[in-house]
């Protein structure tokens, strides 16, 4: 068999010997029903094929881009492995040939250029501030929380509402607490997602800089993915948690309450970057638990069995082709056999294509979507 010192790499990092070929990430990968993505042959070929001849298949093989990259494959992986990242490496490869959707490229030089994916001026960043009084952090004063807002919160007129309602939330709890401002700039989580690792990377640099300037006891993401993101990030010392685990805290301390109620029934989607990806699952359920008046149901598929929504993995910038209906579609029909009238979620890529998928099934009549702090801030 010929092998690349390349292809090795990809092996030895990844740890692919140990692969016992069981099939139980492909059984448990959620496009599988939608597209031809087979993870585990992808896991194979990598230790079977050289790089050259992996090069020249991988052109015919789009349904590499079908991936989510929701982790389910790793969560169920009895050998550890996270075969997610031999598509991710896939990927590094074809960017790196220059062979990429126009999505995608766009996608990523705005990241470079502006700092976001979305094309959007680096100065409009904080525009969602505008009428409220949002502390800011200070150059080499410690805070004990600095919030990381995220880019799609940051720019989406939908998601502003996350940010605000987070300030409104932090300023009743009355906690030591302090944005990044004008900044802050991409995490890199679907940059890396996308392939172009050495765009992560420089990303990665520039934000453990930035953060070594605002020193804080813990960093608080507003997005999963940004929590996945950041975790990763090698020399960051501070703690980095999601904020629903900061108001579960909160709550549970007693610095959080609520003055009014929320009489509907709602079901909670498990984000994957949330749960499968960084296993925070009690702590959304007991912010939502905390409001009263609120019923809370569950999925038959939730916690790590949670039906991924298709947003993460890139997907925000690559269409997969399926005569099937789209996993969030599938979601929004479940929640409607569950008589939800909300489904609620923590995440913001969760929230577009979820909203998207109520009005594709035309439920929007009869059913919202919204995030956790949306909620919050119907009942501060
Ligand atoms: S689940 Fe793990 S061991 Fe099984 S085929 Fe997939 S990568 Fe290999
Ligand atoms: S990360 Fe999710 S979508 Fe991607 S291969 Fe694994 S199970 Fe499938």
């Amino acid at each position: 068999m010929k092998m690349s010192v390349e292809n090795q790499s990809i092996i030895e990092k990844l740890d692919l010997l140990g692969c016992i070929q069981c099939g139980r990430c492909t059984g448990g990968c959620p496009v599988t029903v939608r597209t031809n993505l087979n993870v585990r042959r992808f896991v194979y070929d990598a230790y079977q094929a050289s790089l050259e001849d992996l090069m020249e298949e991988l052109a015919q093989y789009s349904e590499i881009w079908d991936c989510t990259g929701c982790h389910t494959c790793a969560v169920r992986c009895p050998k550890g492995l996270k075969p997610v990242e031999v598509l991710y490496s896939l990927r590094n490869q074809i960017v790196e040939s220059g062979k990429v959707e126009p999505t995608v490229r766009d996608a990523l030089e705005s990241v470079f250029l502006e700092g976001n994916p979305w094309g959007k001026p680096k100065a409009t960043r904080f525009d969602w501030m505008e009428g409220l009084e949002v502390k800011t952090a200070e150059e080499g004063q410690e805070v004990e929380y600095l919030f990381y807002v995220c880019c799609s919160v940051a720019y989406d007129p939908k998601l502003q509402v996350v940010a605000q309602n987070m300030v409104k939330i932090l300023e009743k709890a009355g906690v030591d607490y302090a944005f990044l401002g004008e900044e802050e700039s991409c995490c890199g989580s679907e940059v890396q997602a996308l392939g172009e690792e050495e765009l992560f990377m420089e990303v990665q640099e520039e934000n453990v800089e930035l953060f070594s300037s605002y020193p804080a006891k813990k960093i608080v993401t507003l997005s999963p993915h940004c929590l996945s993101a950041l975790k990763k990030y090698e020399g960051l010392e501070a703690e980095v948690i999601h904020y629903t685990q900061l108001l579960a805290e909160l709550i549970d301390e007693g610095k959080l309450s609520w003055e009014g109620e929320f009489p509907k029934k709602v079901v909670y989607h498990d984000p994957c970057y949330l749960g499968k990806q960084n296993e925070v699952y009690d702590e959304p359920r007991q912010v939502l638990k905390s409001v009263p008046g609120i019923e809370l149901t569950e999925f038959d598929r939730s916690r790590e069995r949670s039906l991924c929504c298709e947003g993460g993995g890139g997907k925000m910038w690559v269409e997969t082709e399926s005569q099937q209906e789209r996993l969030a579609e599938t979601r929004a029909r479940n929640a409607k056999e569950l008589e939800a009238q909300v489904i609620v979620c923590a995440c913001p890529f969760c929230i577009l294509t979820l909203d998207d998928a109520v009005k594709a099934v035309g439920y929007e009549e009869e059913m919202e979507v919204m995030e956790i702090t949306e909620i919050l801030g119907k009942v501060l």
